[in-house]
């Protein structure tokens, strides 16, 4: 599904600025043939258009998906209250359609017409396993998902065109078994290999681990990343297994997916001076028993700088020191992240990160973490061909190695070698590229780890807000 984000920002919909309870969705189709959705977007951003908005429109040239208003926005004819809590997305009708009475209708051109049908179909299927994901929805329970004619008899929609009607128009009903009992069913399909978006930005540890937990749920996080002692070096802080055992029972309450620690900055195990490879022996040795206390965590760190030495030989000394650090009994993930590649940094290509998993003996504990704003910089363009990206990391590395991923914007363009974070939007890689890396079928259910330069923790719940497309209450 190809999301792009167009908010209606100057429809009444939006700048009234309501918002709903989401109990449901409803499928709509337009009433007026037009397979194109931008037109519509253009037409309804209208200050003076105050006779309709909906949530999403669906394209029929190429079933991309234009997000019109955050999910959780009151929208659809301008909060009339009848409609304050399903979630509507149209369905754009083939623009050869002539409609002679309100419900009936020919078509000129019907396989260009049923080209438009599927194509709209699949991506309302996957859209909606999507929100109902998001919004903790049944498909299949009883007025969760609705077209507009069954709004209509439920007294909250108006008496109108409605996707049945289109469906059976065309012959689709019987064809192609397109009614909305299939759709439901449909959607409930889909859902069974969807994963829930897990996303989350750097906590401060100095509270401790529950003062982090109940952080991360004032933010609308569910995963989040913490130092696991100083990021610059030092001792780390004695834990409080109590602590510890409160934050537990956080995650679990909450489902947070998996926790992804960050070992300092100053860890480079293949350094060319002695003290500092000792310090990283030392630190990660440690931080691996600390990590047993959030049993099944991930373990982020630099792979290393080689400083002059070669990366072949960084390479071996990474291999070296996971390998006298990894025990078959942890329950630690650890990952080597994805470099931007400036200086002597390794990881900047993903076949350093190949090499070094290929060295580790107890390679199950072992994974990668993308950090987006790096790969950019490294080369990688994920903007113009993410699908590209993702199929040379599997060949490479493979995906079932990917277990979290970093998602920063840069502030400079792909190949630049710099690693300046932005924040999301705000940089090169910009919002629509973020929003396919995070829904991506092969990278949903990671946990997604926010480290742009916000200033503190209502600003990254803003951005997480606009990462999961809803509307965020400071
Ligand atoms: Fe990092
Ligand atoms: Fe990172
Ligand atoms: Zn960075």
């Amino acid at each position: 599904m190809k999301l792009v984000r167009s908010y209606l920002t100057k429809n009444p919909c939006y700048t009234a600025g309501d918002k709903i309870t989401v109990k449901g969705i409803m499928l709509h189709s337009v009433g007026c043939p037009r397979q194109d959705a931008a037109s519509f977007v253009e037409e309804w951003n209208d200050e003076n258009y105050d006779r309709a908005c909906v949530h999403a429109f669906i394209d029929g040239f190429d079933g991309t998906v234009y997000q019109t208003l955050p999910w959780n926005h009151r929208a659809w004819h301008c909060c009339s209250p009848g409609n304050g809590d399903y979630i509507g997305v149209e369905m754009c009708e083939p623009a050869g359609l002539q409609y002679t009475s309100d419900f009936t209708f020919t078509c000129e051109d019907e396989e260009t017409a049923r080209a438009v049908a599927q194509r709209t179909w699949d991506a309302a299927v996957e859209l909606f396993a999507y929100l109902c994901r998001q919004f903790g929805l049944d498909p299949l329970s009883d007025g969760v998902i609705i077209s507009h004619w069954e709004g209509y008899q439920r007294g909250i929609a108006s008496d109108h065109e409605d996707p049945e009607h289109f469906w059976k128009g065309l012959g689709l009903d019987t064809e192609r078994g397109f009614t909305m009992d299939r759709f439901r069913q449909a959607v409930a399909e889909k859902m069974e290999d969807a994963k829930p978006l897990y996303i989350g930005c750097h906590l401060s540890s100095a509270g401790g681990f529950e003062a982090m937990g109940k952080a991360a749920l004032s933010i609308g996080a569910n995963t989040f990343a913490f130092f696991t002692r100083n990021p610059r070096g030092g001792k780390a802080k004695e834990i409080d297994p109590a602590d510890a055992e409160k934050l537990r029972e956080i995650l679990t309450k909450n489902s947070f997916g998996p926790l992804v620690a960050h070992a300092p900055y100053t860890l480079n195990p293949c350094s060319s001076a002695a003290k500092t490879r000792e310090f990283a022996h030392m630190a990660m040795a440690d931080d691996m028993k600390r990590m047993e206390y959030l049993p099944g965590s991930y373990y982020n760190f630099h792979p290393g700088s080689h400083v002059g030495q070669g990366s072949e030989k960084g390479i071996e000394m990474i291999a070296d020191l996971l390998n006298e650090i990894i025990t078959p009994e942890q329950s630690t993930t650890i990952l080597l992240e994805t470099m931007a590649g400036k200086g002597s940094e390794i990881g900047g290509r993903f076949e350093e990160l190949a090499a070094i998993i290929e060295r580790v003996h107890c390679d199950e504990k072992i994974g990668v973490c993308l950090d987006t704003c790096h790969i950019s910089d490294g080369g990688y363009d994920i903007t113009g061909g993410l699908d590209e990206v993702l199929a040379e990391f599997d060949r490479i590395v493979g995906l079932d190695r990917l277990k979290a991923l970093h998602i920063n914007d840069s502030q400079n363009p792909a190949g630049a070698r710099k690693d300046r974070h932005a924040c999301i939007g705000e940089g090169q890689i910009g919002l629509d590229a973020i929003l396919r890396v995070i829904n991506h079928p092969k990278l949903m259910g990671l946990p997604c780890i926010l480290e742009t330069p916000q200033e503190n923790l209502t600003g990254y719940g803003r951005e997480i807000a606009l990462l999961r497309g809803v509307h965020y209450d400071e």
